[in-house]
């Protein structure tokens, strides 16, 4: 049984989070997008996080697996102040999704020991384009992380400089079960990451947050090619998903899908 159910909640100082609870249906299945059940919860709290803070966006339980542990997920934002990098941790494991300007990666363990975890348990770093406030840390995440595998976009690999070979990313790929969206355009090789089970996009800057939480689409001045750029919010219109995470702005935590559509008709 499905449950699906949205609502909204003060948080106090992060301004929101998000979190995913999931119901148990049989338990016999580990498969968590046929008994998870979603609550989305945001704060109405307009205090801006403190830049360097670590904020939970969401978090769920799946029904306990054969071998009677449970597996969560939890989405975790390390807010960098002009720019957030984020962690997804599941199961014990953690993917690191870009690393923030240079001297970021103690703030990224800072956020890894706040869902309980430590580098050791980062099986893989994603960058979602090569830009320097993005891979800033990549070296030195690559080195906590030593038994990590990196990512980054096809067309974007050859600039980022990585302590050891990277996997080159295209359109339809699966890292962790999050799905590999190209939206080339900011950069040539620009991904976006989707888990279509929770319903959250890692838009990386293919997307900006605006104030009031909405969203706009990639800065102009910054943007290799913003017809590319374009096309891909296009794109990302078709697919289904509630929560935004965007690489500059505040995370969208709800309407994701129609803001973009209305972004992309727009
Ligand atoms: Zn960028």
């Amino acid at each position: 049984m499905i449950d699906r159910r949205l609502f909204l909640k003060d948080l106090g100082k992060f301004g929101i989070a998000m979190v995913v609870v999931s119901a148990c249906g049989s338990g016999t299945t580990s498969d968590p997008a046929s008994t998870t059940s979603l609550s989305v919860t945001a704060g109405s709290n307009t205090t801006p996080p403190v830049p360097g803070s670590s904020s939970t966006l969401a978090s769920s339980t799946t029904p306990p697996l054969g071998n009677g542990l449970g597996a969560s997920t939890i989405w975790e934002r390390v807010n960098l102040g002009s720019v957030s990098a984020y962690i997804l941790a599941r199961g014990g494991e953690a993917a690191v999704i870009d690393t923030g300007t240079a001297g970021s990666a103690p703030a990224i363990a800072t956020s890894l020991g706040q869902v309980g975890l430590g580098w050791e348990n980062v099986s893989h770093v994603v960058a979602t384009h090569l830009h320097p406030d993005h891979i800033g840390s990549w070296a030195a995440v690559m080195d906590g992380a030593a038994d990590a595998s990196g990512y980054a976009g096809r067309a974007d690999l050859p600039s980022i400089r990585s302590p050891r070979p990277l996997v080159g990313l295209s359109d339809g790929d699966s890292v962790f079960d999050l799905r590999v969206i190209a939206t080339p355009g900011h950069t040539p090789g620009h991904i976006s990451l989707l888990d279509e089970s929770a319903g959250i996009l890692v838009a990386g800057d293919s997307l900006n947050g605006t104030d009031g939480a909405g969203l706009t689409g990639a800065n102009a001045q910054y943007t290799s090619d913003m017809a590319a750029a374009n096309e891909s919010i296009a794109k990302m219109a078709g697919f289904d998903f509630s929560v935004v995470l965007v690489g500059h702005g505040e995370p969208v935590v709800e309407n994701g899908s129609a803001l973009v559509q209305a972004l992309s008709s727009g």
